[in-house]
């Protein structure tokens, strides 16, 4: 692990170099590239620990390694939970349609454990027609249940528990997806036995990073979701300017033949 690791650091490297000598010829391109640049090489460099949502002590390193990254207290009186949220450090997380908190103390995570649960909670109900239960959000030092570890992140309000689902397509769909994300490098998830609950903490930084990146590859689709015919085009050069086929085309408009006209509106499909 560790030379792959020191590989993609050593790439990386080489890449940042080579992007420096690029970037340097323009200011205004250096503020655009720099932030997502930054993303990447983060998240690139550390190590994925688990892909199967066991816990491990490399795990808890892991958790507590970013939290110290990111300069996390560890918020040890409720006290201190009222002061953060009133700073704006932590939001309160208020139920919606799509998850609800079962007997949750401190209803308050960092902002982007907040993005998380509604980015997550939207998506589980649509694959899995239930609500998510939130069970566990900031949680004191003082006020940590008694067999909590005491390297646990949920006093920095990084952390948020799920219930485990009585439906098991539903925790099928929660494990893949919490993986999927693993591998991304965004948060680190465990599945915990007592009481049967999954622990996710979230990467703050690269998490609000990898959604970013989601949203505006979203925004460029939807920009090219219709296109007006110029003459001269044909399916086949509309096809080609958008990476998608003339087949495609044809049946996103409900078209038969290949004839189009001048000023005709073409939906141009969005998963090209
Ligand atoms: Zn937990």
């Amino acid at each position: 692990m560790r030379q792959i690791l020191v590989s993609v650091k050593t790439y990386v490297y080489i890449w940042g170099a080579m992007t420096k000598t690029v970037v340097t010829k323009s200011a205004a391109k250096r503020v655009f590239i720099c932030p997502l640049f930054l993303i990447l090489v983060v998240a690139w460099t550390i190590p994925v620990s688990s892909q199967s949502l066991r816990g491990s002590s490399k795990s808890l390193d892991l958790q507590n390694q970013v939290a110290e990254e990111h300069d996390f207290t560890y918020i040890d009186t409720p006290e201190r939970v009222r002061y953060f949220a009133s700073q704006g450090w932590l939001v309160r997380v208020s139920p919606t349609r799509n998850f609800q908190l079962h007997a949750v103390s401190f209803p308050f995570a960092r902002p982007e454990v907040a993005l998380f649960i509604e980015r997550l909670s939207r998506q589980y109900m649509v694959a899995c027609g239930e609500q998510l239960v939130i069970t566990s959000l900031t949680r004191p030092t003082e006020r940590q249940p008694r067999n909590a570890s005491d390297r646990s992140v949920h006093p920095t309000g990084m952390a948020v528990d799920l219930r485990y689902s009585g439906n098991q397509n539903c925790r099928a769909w929660l494990e893949r997806v919490l993986g999927e994300l693993e591998q991304a490098r965004v948060l680190e998830a465990t599945r915990e036995r007592y009481p049967p609950h999954y622990h996710v903490a979230i990467f703050p930084n690269q998490y609000a990073g990898y959604v970013e990146v989601l949203q505006r590859r979203t925004a460029s689709r939807s920009a090219e979701i219709s296109y007006t015919v110029r003459s001269g085009d044909s399916l086949w050069t509309i096809a080609r300017r958008h990476q998608t086929t003339v087949d495609d085309l044809r049946q996103a408009n409900g078209l038969r033949g290949s004839k189009i006209y001048a000023g005709q509106v073409l939906e141009v499909p969005a998963n090209h």
